[in-house]
């Protein structure tokens, strides 16, 4: 019988932009899925619209915006309801689409509609195990069933932070967002008590979809405890209620959920990961998307170069694969990232509003390159400097950690 070369376990995002790109490769491919790869995906995925435009994707926006804003005045006066501009178009991926997409370029993979249940490496080769019984042999099994991931080790780590959102798409008394707009971050705080402006302060992150139909979140960035679906969800009516706005319709409920500062996975590890699974969403935005596009051709192209030496084991093939996915570079500026996060959870909203106030100022390319992981470490530490640098008395002593 002959061995599949790479088994890849999920169909979301992550499975999908990997496999599209390894089916180029002449391998052998297989998935598993417990989701079917054309199940609709149910997350709504913004981007900053110039990532897909980089890889000639920009069809695959439903939604963009080129009146981007966020806020991070009190609220109280006119200059503290006064918006950032971000001057920088945003959209919406039409996941349909997307998924299509990426599904028509996985040309040859057969998925099989199971859930892994156990791997384990014999032989060199590895074997998993589906609830349904069936096991399957690969040279290399890539773990992109998300966050949640049992297969992939990485460091214990007790207090994750995770990022939470509740947000309702639906039809409202008046506009929450002004038209064509879209809202980054609102942090405008009156509708928060004393206690979670100081603990736990969110922000709305919000759009015109057009029709009178709008999407509002929730969010908070990240926060150890979660904050509760339930508590965003009151925030964001009072929230509305405020601005003498209710809710007259709901088309969509999202649910938010999911780990900012999983620690970076064991590089030395007989089962490799992607996406969710392989610690890949940014440490201080939350996205994902992008980096999936970028980085799954170079480890596609990488990976199909290992497979030719047909001795490898699969703990060499994965260890040679995470090797390619977490270089240095990409390490060390996961771990800037990461302390970015920590010292951001720290915050009040006050300091909060007046890092990300500070932050905006920095120039285009400056905030785009590191919302988006793409300045190289040297940019990336001059940037942050300089940001340090520019910050006022009290964000400067919360980034150092000194009360
Ligand atoms: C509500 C929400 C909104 C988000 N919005 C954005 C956004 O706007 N922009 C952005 O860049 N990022 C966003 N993210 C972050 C990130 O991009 C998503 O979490 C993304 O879906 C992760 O992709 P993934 O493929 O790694 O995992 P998932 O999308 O979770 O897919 C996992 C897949 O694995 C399958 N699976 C799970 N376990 C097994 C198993 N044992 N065996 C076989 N299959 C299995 C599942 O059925 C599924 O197909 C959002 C996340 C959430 C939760």
């Amino acid at each position: 019988m002959k061995i599949i070369d790479i088994l890849i376990l999920g169909s979301g995002p992550a499975a999908l932009c990997l496999a599209s790109e390894l089916a180029k490769q002449n391998l052998y491919i297989k998935g598993i899925s417990t989701k079917a790869p054309n199940e609709k995906w149910e997350n709504t995925y913004g981007i900053w619209a110039s990532e897909l435009e980089e890889l000639g994707l920009e069809s695959l926006l439903s939604h963009r915006w080129s009146k981007t804003v966020s806020f991070f005045g009190n609220g109280e006066t006119e200059k503290g309801n006064i918006p950032t501009n971000h001057k920088y178009d945003y959209g919406l991926i039409n996941q349909e689409a997307f998924q299509n997409e990426l599904l028509n370029k996985c040309n040859g993979i057969e998925w099989l509609n199971d859930t892994a249940k156990e791997i384990s490496e014999k032989n060199n080769l590895s074997e998993v195990v589906c609830l349904s019984g069936i096991r399957l042999k690969a040279r290399l099994v890539i773990d992109a069933s998300g966050h949640k991931s049992n297969f992939v080790k990485r460091p214990a780590k007790n207090a994750i932070a995770q990022q939470a959102a509740y947000g309702i798409v639906g039809k409202f008394s008046s506009p929450p967002v002004k038209e064509d707009h879209f809202v980054l971050m609102d942090f405008r705080p009156d509708h928060l008590n004393h206690q979670e402006q100081l603990s736990s302060p969110s922000f709305l992150y919000a759009m015109d979809l057009g029709n009178e139909t709008f999407f509002v979140e929730e969010t908070s960035l990240a926060s150890y405890p979660a904050l509760s679906q339930d508590d965003l969800r009151k925030r964001l009516f009072i929230r509305l209620k405020n601005k003498g706005i209710k809710v007259k319709e709901v088309f969509h409920e999202e649910n938010c959920l999911f780990p900012m500062n999983l620690p970076l996975p064991f590089k030395k590890q007989f089962v490799l990961g992607f996406g969710g699974a392989a610690s890949m969403v940014h440490p201080a935005s939350g996205y994902m998307i992008g980096s999936l596009l970028r980085r799954a051709p170079l480890l596609a192209e990488k990976l199909a170069i290992f497979l030719k030496e047909p001795n490898l084991s699969s703990l060499e093939l994965a260890t040679r694969g995470w090797r390619v996915l977490w270089p240095y570079e990409l390490t060390q500026r996961h771990k800037l990232y990461q302390y970015g996060l920590n010292r951001l959870m720290s915050f009040d909203e006050s300091r909060l509003r007046s890092f990300f106030s500070n932050f905006f100022k920095l120039s285009t390319k400056e905030w785009v390159g590191f919302l988006t992981n793409t300045l190289p470490l040297p940019k990336l530490i001059y940037v942050m400097t300089k940001m340090f640098i520019n910050s006022p008395l009290k964000v400067k002593l919360g980034m150092l950690n000194i009360k």
